[in-house]
């Protein structure tokens, strides 16, 4: 039987360690890192998203700024509130939810945000910057799978990792993170032929996707490690219920894999720790720049 991975508890702790961070920046600047939190629109999942954000923002010590804008907003409009944090002093981290209405540009408001406020990651230039292999903002949600893939494996040099998915917030950087750490990475897509095998061949396992417990047992190598990103919301046992589960087949990993996330409480707490994480390394950056 597996291990069960409990990012919870990790994302509390690493939330402390943020904290005391925190009160430490507080005292010597005078201020408090302030993140920038931006939703376009009333997608409940966003909502739910930026609530959670905002919330742990607080009780980490830090400033949060809440920008709700209708969801017929102009593209302009948001462009002009993403050039007013950018100049506003106070505001260190810069979050814009996403997904945005289809009739704003997505990228295009991402790479209005100044680099050094991207605590998301997700401009170009963070992007690059990890690519070729400089300091830079990571996006959340992988920062948080290597932090976990870190605690349970200490050295990850040598090991396979196969990464299924290839979004840019997901599974590219978590490729770009791993290639850093000296693995030997194989990114998987939709088109990849004979996924089961290529996850076979794998010490680690990232499933990033979007599916159902597509991921199961008999794919996985024994002994291998396995990082559920996916967040499913599916019908429940129970009549007119729901439940969420990851794109891994949770009951089968744990009869084959060592160490298994779970869902929830896996990467998903990982993702707003890993955002705090961000947004106190962007203000002290920024103290230290002047
Ligand atoms: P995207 O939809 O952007 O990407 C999904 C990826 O999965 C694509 O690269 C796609 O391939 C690939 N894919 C789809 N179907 C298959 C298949 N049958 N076999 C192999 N690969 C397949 O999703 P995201 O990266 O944004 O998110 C992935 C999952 O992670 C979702 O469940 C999302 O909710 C969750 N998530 C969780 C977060 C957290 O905090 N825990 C944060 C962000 C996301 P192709 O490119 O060929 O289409």
């Amino acid at each position: 039987m597996a291990d069960i991975i409990d990012g919870k508890a990790f994302a509390a702790r690493l939330r402390g360690e943020v904290a005391e961070g925190v009160a430490a920046f507080r005292a010597k600047s005078g201020r408090a890192p302030g993140l920038a939190v931006v939703l376009v629109g009333e997608d409940p999942a966003s909502a739910v998203y930026v609530r959670s954000k905002h919330k742990a923002c607080v009780a980490a010590g830090m400033e949060s700024f809440e920008h709700r804008l209708p969801a017929d907003t102009a593209e302009a409009a948001l462009l002009a509130l993403i050039e007013q944090l950018n100049a506003d002093p106070a505001v260190d981290g810069i979050l814009v939810q996403l997904p945005l209405p289809k009739h704003i540009d997505e990228m295009k408001v991402i790479e209005a945000i100044d680099p050094d406020k991207d605590v998301d990651g997700f401009t170009i230039g963070s992007a690059g910057r990890l690519a070729t292999g400089q300091d830079g903002f990571v996006p959340c949600t992988p920062l948080g799978c290597l932090m976990l893939l870190r605690d349970r494996l200490g050295d990850l040099s040598g090991k396979s990792a196969v990464i299924i998915g290839r979004s840019n917030i997901v599974g590219k950087p978590m490729a770009m993170l791993l290639l850093r750490e000296s693995c030997t990475v194989t990114i998987a897509h939709s088109r990849t032929e004979d996924l089961p095998s290529v996850v076979r061949g794998a010490d680690i396992v990232v499933a990033a996707v979007g599916r159902p417990e597509m991921v199961k047992g008999d794919w996985l190598k024994p002994g291998a490690t396995v990082i559920d990103v996916g967040i499913n919301r599916v019908a429940a046992a129970e009549e007119g219920k729901t439940k969420l589960v990851g794109d891994v087949d949770f009951a089968e990993a744990m009869e084959t894999a060592s160490a298994v996330t779970p869902v929830p409480g896996g990467v998903g707490p990982m993702t707003i720790a890993c955002l705090l994480h961000n947004t106190l390394a962007a203000a002290e950056r920024r103290e230290t720049i002047g």
